[in-house]
């Protein structure tokens, strides 16, 4: 038997606000000196102490939804959600339940579109170090990490491979460092993964579904996906259906195992929070928030591309931060050798911490002298391009931006990179338009 893999992923995302999410203890666990420093009675869960919602928290949320193309709530409440654990000291977390900050949007992958459920915000546990002390087995805790503001990222079941599962991933992720609210420092943890798995015979939603928790890079999310892939079709080739329940991931040998059957909503208990009264979003404070909005990394792809670099060169580029800069700083000073730039810090053939985008370009001006700047030259290979391509000229015509990336590769393809990109860029508008 066939069978399609249906998953929806979960993402969390500590956010780097000063503060955490209900008092004003410092957030910054990752540095801090020595454990539970960073607490009060608010984030210790003492009786009577009083919560006090992170506006700037909640506005990183906001922007995050709105990177990722969802509506924004009008009204959201924040919700408390029950369970006992012992980094958990008041025996509930403040979540959200039925009305997140944000909803319906969607991040698009070159194998269809990942549906996002809803972007929502509640706080981090303390940590628990288990160790052995003179010989004995014991639990320690750590409350800097208590009340982290957390922004939890759920998406539709529209995850049908590990391929698609890591372009989305790594998507996400870039957008959420490109917004700057959060490091998505996975081998941290402030940015964790957890997996909903099913397997479909016909396509339609199955009626069980396996969570796997606890992963901690793309590859295992891929590799969880993988494994319980096999395993689920083995359990249903026996005409059996898989238990409903949550699984942890063990990348040392690459399978999952049973934690506990998953808990239904209702466990939890949840009811809304009455020390947190409702928060209103306005427009007005919606529009401020969008205002925000940085240029995100497909808009930064296409410029790229539209500049004649090679689409995979320009992933990996606007992954990297310090590359980035290193590509923009080379534009500012020229924009002609973007090109030879990007392939070179890409195939690693320029060490960009050492040589300064000064020195890079002085050692390329012989390489560039034979560059077709000539416009007369230019314009009747462009025009043959055109051409010999009229449906990707329609496309362009119909709006799709990326077009004119193709074009500029096409061009640099027939004079062997050496037309001018700045050149075949405006010929190309001006003869596309
Ligand atoms: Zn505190």
């Amino acid at each position: 038997m066939t069978y399609t893999l249906i998953c929806g992923a979960e993402i969390h995302v500590e956010l780097k606000t000063n503060s955490k999410m209900f008092c004003g203890c410092k957030n910054d666990p990752f540095h801090a000196p020595e454990p539970n420093i960073y607490t009060c009675p608010v984030c210790l869960g003492m009786p009577g102490a009083l919560p006090v919602a992170n506006k700037k928290a909640i506005e990183d949320c906001i922007l995050i939804g709105l990177a990722l193309g969802c509506k924004i709530a009008k009204v959201s409440k924040f919700d408390r959600k029950h369970y006992f654990y012992p980094d958990l000291p008041k025996g509930y977390q403040i979540s959200q339940y039925d009305e997140p900050f944000c909803f319906e949007g969607s991040v698009d992958t070159s194998f269809g579109p990942v549906r996002i459920t809803r972007v929502h915000m509640e706080e981090d546990t303390a940590k628990l170090h288990h160790d052995t002390v003179d010989g004995k087995k014991v639990s320690l805790i750590d409350f800097n990490r208590s009340s982290v503001p957390l922004v939890e990222i759920v998406t539709e079941p529209d995850i049908h491979s590990a391929e698609q599962a890591k372009e989305f991933l790594k998507k996400v992720r870039d957008i959420i460092r490109t917004l700057g609210v959060s490091d998505c420092d996975m081998e941290k943890g402030s940015m964790r993964l957890e997996a909903n798995i099913s397997l479909s015979k016909d396509g339609s939603l199955p009626n069980y579904k396996v969570e796997v928790k606890n992963i901690n890079s793309f590859r295992y999310f891929a590799n969880s996906l993988t494994t319980e892939f096999a395993r689920h079709s083995k359990i249903l080739d026996r005409g059996e259906t898989p238990i409903q329940e949550t699984r942890g991931y063990r990348a040392d040998t690459n399978i999952t195992v049973s934690q506990r059957t998953k808990e239904e909503a209702a466990d939890y208990r949840y009811f809304p929070d009455p020390d947190i009264p409702p928060i209103i979003v306005s427009d007005e404070w919606v529009a401020e928030i969008k205002s925000r909005l940085p240029e995100l990394p497909s808009s930064k792809i296409d410029s790229l591309v539209v500049l004649g670099i090679v689409e995979s060169a320009a992933k990996i580029l606007v992954s990297n931060q310090v590359m980035m800069n290193y590509i923009d700083q080379v534009k500012t000073l020229n924009s002609k050798y973007i090109q030879s730039a990007a392939k070179d810090i890409v195939n690693k053939k320029v060490d960009y911490t050492k040589v300064t985008p000064e020195e890079y370009i002085k050692s390329l001006k012989s390489k560039f002298a034979d560059k077709i700047t000539d416009e007369s030259v230019l314009k009747p290979i462009i025009e043959k391009v055109l051409a010999d391509n009229p449906s990707v000229v329609a496309d362009f015509k119909a709006g799709k931006q990326n077009a004119l990336g193709f074009f500029v590769g096409a061009v640099m393809k027939a004079t062997s990179g050496k037309a001018d990109a700045g050149i075949t860029n405006k010929l190309l508008q001006s003869l596309l338009n």
